[in-house]
């Protein structure tokens, strides 16, 4: 594989690791994992990508005035909120880095003022762009900071017709000081208000505002080995964990008597249900709870849960989640994990309360960054 640079490596920090070949990155992330992992079972060989770049599905760009007063749009300098300008990402996908430009071009040809973080004033604060890889489906989400969008017919049209591949068109409204790049409003301008894209076989509705995994050839195969690891019966009762948009569990169903799926998104969760609705699954059933009140209802109910699947934000599992599952006490759980060192913290755990560990799975879902997803098989 080629190894491929960038002229604002050091400046936007996203790629940690490009100044290393694609296979040194995978020998030293294999290294990290087998130091801090190796301690619980046997950690197997990290999966890569056969080309590990352009692989994100959703991408972000944040709009600035630079010293100048010209209008400049890239990513945020790391730990800062200066916008270093970026033009041809490594990571992201090329149809959406040529949409942000384009939309780069309109703001400057439609005279609109981007937003200036210190006074608060202007419009367009940062553009996103999602892709299905196998559906094509483009989603182009313009974030403003308040909620009149003067002459958003005509900027609509503009964008279409120099990019007719884009299926829908959302404006999002972001009125508050943050750092989150979303707000919760949106106004559908063209199209449903979300695409649509296929994982394993099935069909996935991805909103706004929803999670959904943003290397799509990875998360294939990422999920292919949960269901390996997971060696289903047809019998089980299986609770999918800090679900998202349900597709772990939606795949699941295919294999298992009956799902149980818990995600605190409310947005990923109306997805989720749409999802089962879409692909006729009927043996699965959506909770909008915090996965930790919900473990314990269920604990505190009695319920049977044979298999338990989590798969958390990079702060792992909370404590009573982590508690009453030990007191569902599962046969099996298959933890899927976006964050290394809240994954050891938790494997000890589960250690402490009976469970083995039986597979250690690096993933390179992430290539070029410093981040790697594990999934780990556990048996009691
Ligand atoms: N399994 C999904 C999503 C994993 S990302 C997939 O593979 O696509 C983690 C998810 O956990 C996000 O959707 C997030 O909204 C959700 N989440 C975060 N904190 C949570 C909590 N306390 N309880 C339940 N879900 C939570």
């Amino acid at each position: 594989m080629e190894k491929k640079t960038c002229p604002v490596y050091k400046k936007c920090g996203g790629c940690q690791l490009l100044h290393l070949s694609y296979q040194e990155q995978l020998a030293k992330k294999q290294k990290e994992m087998s130091k801090l992992l190796s301690g619980f079972g046997k950690v197997e060989k990290i999966i890569g990508m056969e080309n590990p770049y352009y692989y994100r599905n959703k991408i972000h760009s944040a709009f600035s005035v630079d010293r100048k007063g010209k209008v400049v749009n890239g990513i945020y300098e790391e730990n800062s909120h200066k916008v270093v300008p970026v033009s041809a990402c490594l990571l992201e996908n090329q149809v959406g880095s040529t949409i942000v430009s384009t939309i780069g071009e309109l703001i400057k040809s439609f005279k609109m003022k981007v937003y200036n973080e210190d006074s608060g004033y202007g419009l367009i604060r940062h553009v996103m762009v999602r892709t299905g890889y196998h559906s094509g489906e483009v989603m182009v989400v313009i974030i403003t900071a308040s909620p009149i969008f003067p002459s958003k017919r005509n900027f609509v049209d503009a964008l279409l017709k120099k990019h007719p591949e884009i299926t829908t068109v959302i404006h999002n409204v972001n009125e508050r000081h943050t750092s989150m790049v979303l707000g919760k409003t949106n106004h559908v301008l063209y199209g449903k208000g979300y695409i649509t894209d296929t994982l394993c076989g099935m069909k996935f509705r991805i909103s706004p505002n929803s999670f959904y995994q943003v290397n799509p050839l990875q998360t294939e195969v990422l999920y292919g080995k949960v269901m390996e690891f997971a060696k289903f019966s047809g019998k089980e009762i299986v609770l999918d964990a800090y679900a998202g948009t349900g597709t772990i569990g939606m795949i699941a169903s295919q294999y298992v008597e009956r799902v149980i799926s818990v995600e605190l998104n409310s947005e990923a969760v109306r997805d989720a249900i749409a999802n089962a609705k879409e692909n006729q699954i009927r043996n699965i059933s959506f909770y909008k709870q915090d996965a930790g009140v919900f473990m314990t209802m269920l604990a505190e109910k009695g319920e049977k849960v044979d298999v338990v699947i989590t798969d958390p934000p990079r702060s792992g599992c909370s404590r009573e989640f982590l508690d009453s599952l030990f007191r569902l006490a599962p046969k099996k759980v298959v933890y899927v994990s976006c964050g290394p060192d809240t994954l050891a913290r938790d494997l000890a755990i589960f250690k402490k309360n009976g469970y083995k560990v039986k597979i250690i799975q690096p993933v390179d879902m992430f290539c070029h960054t410093n981040h790697v997803e594990n999934i780990v098989l556990l048996t009691r």
